[in-house]
Formats: structure tokens, sequence, C-alpha cells
């Protein structure tokens, strides 16, 4: 039976990009060999690398000055990375969320951490405003989706210093003025690639300002100044992720996709808001488009463990919520079709109705 994902991550990926990576981990391009097994220097991996970045700057329409590189770690390990390349004294961040919760104490290692916008007291159900950002500070650190409590910032602020942003989970979801960031970072394995790699996107001017010294695998200038190679980068995820950028320039680039995603969230948050016995976790304004958590109403609550069940029995999967917010939580990536979409709300109301 076809499922119909709706995984947070690892999540969803186009039958395009998971085709075409066991094609080329059965032979890669004409070569005779696996992917798995072929030099990351051969002049196609490089091909491969060098379109990737390109496609990431043509999607995004990244100005120049900025490279994007490929590392490991995680978006976890960016949280170090960017204090460590970028915090001369005193940083901002906005707390709006488990992430960005993380994100902060990592920061506090390389200095002041001030934090100009929370919503952690109300259990993140919503985005915190952003003002008064202080103008003294070497740059704001934002998380743009907040992936585990479904409340999103879908747009690039208007502040009065640099930006560094966590896109891990809403990166090609819109049109980006990446002008305004210093950094955007992301773990792939939400809307790009399988897990494994990272990306940042960095503005060379940036760099260099710090007096620490930084490990050199921890600099973001080693990676960029070797196109990503210094030493052996995620081959596979980072094939995989050209695959799903090109899939992306197919459809039409982000505003496409946008307007998809767009339409999906739609779909789901009306259904939510005329249901008698499930009702949203997050204020109206503040919701994910990629990330929709609900619950349902407490009359019915006992009935939350059967409804996953019942869903189950549709080929719906992953929609049980994180366990700091309970409930459900849909993920609406990219390569979720809409009828994925449909299938659900169909098995909200037929349950409501039983
Ligand atoms: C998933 C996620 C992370 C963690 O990513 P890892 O690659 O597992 O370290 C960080 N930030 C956000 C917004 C996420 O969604």
């Amino acid at each position: 039976m076809k499922k119909h994902n709706f995984y947070a991550g690892p999540s969803i990926m186009s039958q395009f990009t998971i085709d075409n990576t066991i094609e080329a981990i059965r032979d890669f391009a004409g070569t005779g060999l696996s992917i798995l097994e072929i030099s990351h220097r051969s002049k196609e991996f490089v091909a491969v690398m060098d379109e990737a970045q390109a496609l990431f700057k043509e999607l995004l329409d990244i100005p120049e000055g900025y490279e994007v590189v490929f590392v490991g770690g995680g978006a976890s390990m960016q949280f170090c990375m960017v204090p460590y390349n970028l915090l001369k004294t005193k940083a901002a961040y906005v707390d709006s969320g488990t992430w960005a919760h993380k994100a902060i104490k990592e920061a506090k290692l390389f200095g002041d951490v001030e934090v100009v916008a929370s919503s952690e007291e109300s259990n993140y159900n919503f985005y915190p405003k952003i003002e008064n950002v202080p103008t003294d500070v070497d740059y704001l650190h934002i998380t743009t989706n907040n992936t585990i409590y479904g409340t999103e910032l879908r747009e690039d602020p208007d502040v009065p210093v640099r930006m560094v942003a966590d896109m891990s989970s809403d990166i090609f979801s819109r049109p980006i003025d990446v002008s305004k960031y210093d950094i955007i970072y992301g773990g792939a394995q939400k809307n790009v690639s399988p897990a494994g790699v990272t990306f940042a996107i960095v503005k060379m001017d940036a760099l260099g300002k710090v007096n620490r010294t930084i490990p050199t695998m921890l600099n973001y200038e080693t990676h960029a100044k070797k196109g990503s190679m210094f030493n052996t980068p995620p081959v596979l995820p980072i094939y995989s992720a050209l695959q799903t950028l090109k899939w992306y320039k197919s459809l039409g680039g982000v505003k496409v996709l946008q307007r998809m995603d767009e339409e999906k969230a739609q779909v789901l948050y009306d259904a939510i808001d005329d249901s008698k016995m499930f009702v949203g976790t997050v204020s109206p304004e503040s919701r994910s488009i990629m990330n929709v958590c609900f619950v349902m109403k407490p009359e019915y609550k006992e009935l939350e463990k059967d409804f996953i069940d019942f869903a189950a029995t549709k080929g719906i999967v992953g929609i049980k919520g994180h366990r700091s917010v309970g409930g459900f939580r849909a993920s609406l990536y990219n390569a979720l079709p809409l009828e994925s979409v449909k299938v659900l709300v169909e098995a909200m109301k037929e349950f409501e109705n039983k």
C-alpha cells in the first residue's frame, strides 16, 4: 500500500531523488562504478559538487560574495560553528523553540548572549515578536521554522544588525532575501536530501573577524576555500541533494514550491479549524506551513492513540506529535503531494463521524 509520509525528519523525498540515487548506487554517471565506491575527487563527483552548489545559488538567488558549503555534523554542529566563527563579544538570539534553545546554549560558550525575544513560557506556541534588537551585537540568530512546535516566521525580518538563520526545516519553501544574512544553515534531511549533509550559505566577508583560533574543521573558510572538498564530503547525500534541487528547478523554483506548500497547509488548517474534535496548538498568525501541530480537544483526548491507528489503516505514517507538544504533527515538506494531505483530512473527517 502506498504510504502517506508525514515524518518530521528524516522525511519524505521526491521519487525523482530516490530513483536517481538508486541508479547512481548501481552505476554512477556511466563510470561502471557505484557512487559508493568512487573517489570524491573523480571528475564525475567534482561535477556533482559544483552543480549542487551552483543550483543552490540559482534557486535561492544567492548574491555574489556568498559560498555554499556542505559539511557533516548536522544543524546541531552549526550551533557551535556559528559563534566560533562570528561571535566576538555579544550576540542576540531569538528563543523560539527547542532547537533555538540549544543554539543559545552553545553560543554562551563563546561570549555574551542576549535573548531578545522568547515564547518559552507559553511552551513556544507562538513566534515571539522580534523587536528592540540591540545594535552592538555581532549578529541576531533566528530559527525560521520551529519544527517541533509548528511555528514559523515566514519573512526575513528587518533588523539593524546582520542575521544568522537556522532554516533546517523551511529552506526552499519561499524566496529568501539572502543579503540580510551572514550565514543561513540547516541539516538537509527535511527539505533537501537524506541525513548526513549540512548546508551553510556563508557571506565570505563576515569571516576572519574573531580573535580566537578556530580548529581547522570548524572554520567555514577551510570548507569554502576548498569547495567543500577539504576532506571527504558526505558524497551520497550530496548526490541526492543535487537530484532534489534539479527537481525543484523543473517544478519552477521556490515561488512555485511556496504556492504548493501554502496550498497544502491551507487544506489541513482549514480541516482542523472546521473540526469539532481536533484543534491546532499554535496561535494562527504563527502557523508553520511545514509542520502542522494539532491535538484532540480535552473531551476527546483519550482517542488520540486510536486516531493514529485508524490513520495507519489509510497508509498514513509519521503523524505522532513530538513528546513536548503531544497529539499530532503532520510535516508537509516540499516532496509531500497534496493528495497525501487530502487523505489525512478525509481520515480526520471519517474518524470524527464514527
Ligand atoms: C532537525 C532540526 C535541527 C537538528 O538537525 P540535526 O541535523 O539533527 O542536527 C536543528 N534545527 C532545526 C530547525 C531542525 O528542524
